[in-house]
């Protein structure tokens, strides 16, 4: 495992290779981040962008949202995986933004997670880039990246991944480091296709080291 002085090291290497690292949801406001962050699950930003444009030209507000049959909201999210879920879930959770917090994204995540279709990822996403509360949103990207490089412990659940970061990166650096490793995963250190042979963070990567030596190693998780 990687102490906190050589995790901050890979940081700091990442922070070099991606130094525009950002959500890539497009939003105007907490309502249409939060919107958008729903619809994200198991499925690519790019998908979402696509569908998200129309989807608030027609419904601009949660008042909208909410008053929308789901027929209507269906055929605006069709390109998006488990739409028909996700239209449920986005329309009660406009409502609920009206029932319960005045037509307003809360900025807790106890109130965020008491929404319909809202976890602790999207939380902490709608937490750090609409808000700016510290937070680190665990998604596929971060735990493989913190597993490979053994930040993080391979066994470790989604949540001791949060927590073992949150211990290792000083609160200040959470949204930035949230976002760093997700474009490192997304666009460097990829599921399928690693790129160890040009990685910079090669000498303190056991995975990498493993694939170097052994190509057959390559689909390692
Ligand atoms: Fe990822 Fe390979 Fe770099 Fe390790 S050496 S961080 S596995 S790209």
């Amino acid at each position: 495992m990687l102490g906190k002085q050589r995790t901050m090291e890979a940081f700091e290497k990442m922070y070099e290779m991606f130094p525009e690292a950002h959500g890539e949801l497009q939003h105007k406001n907490p309502y249409e981040l939060l919107i958008a962050v729903i619809l994200s699950a198991q499925a690519t930003d790019v998908s979402v962008n696509k569908a998200t444009p129309a989807l608030f030209e027609a419904f601009p507000t949660p008042e909208a949202l909410a008053k929308a049959p789901l027929e209507e909201i269906i055929p605006k999210i069709k390109t998006i995986g488990l739409y028909r879920n996700k239209a449920k879930n986005i329309k009660a959770c406009a409502q609920q933004l009206l029932d319960q917090f005045g037509g307003q994204v809360p900025q807790t995540r106890e109130e965020l997670v008491s929404l319909p279709g809202v976890g602790r990822k999207t939380a902490n996403v709608v937490l750090g880039d609409a808000f700016g509360v510290p937070a680190i949103a665990v998604d596929t990207h971060v735990e493989r990246v913190t597993k490979r490089l053994r930040i993080c412990k391979l066994d470790a659940s989604v949540q001791e991944v949060e927590q073992t970061l949150m211990k290792k990166v000083p609160e200040d650096l959470w949204v930035k480091t949230h976002h760093t490793l997700i474009f490192f995963g997304r666009y460097h250190c990829t599921a399928r296709s690693p790129r160890c042979e040009v990685c910079p963070l090669l000498d303190m990567c056991q995975d990498g080291k493993m694939r170097m030596k052994n190509p057959a190693n390559k689909h390692l998780k």
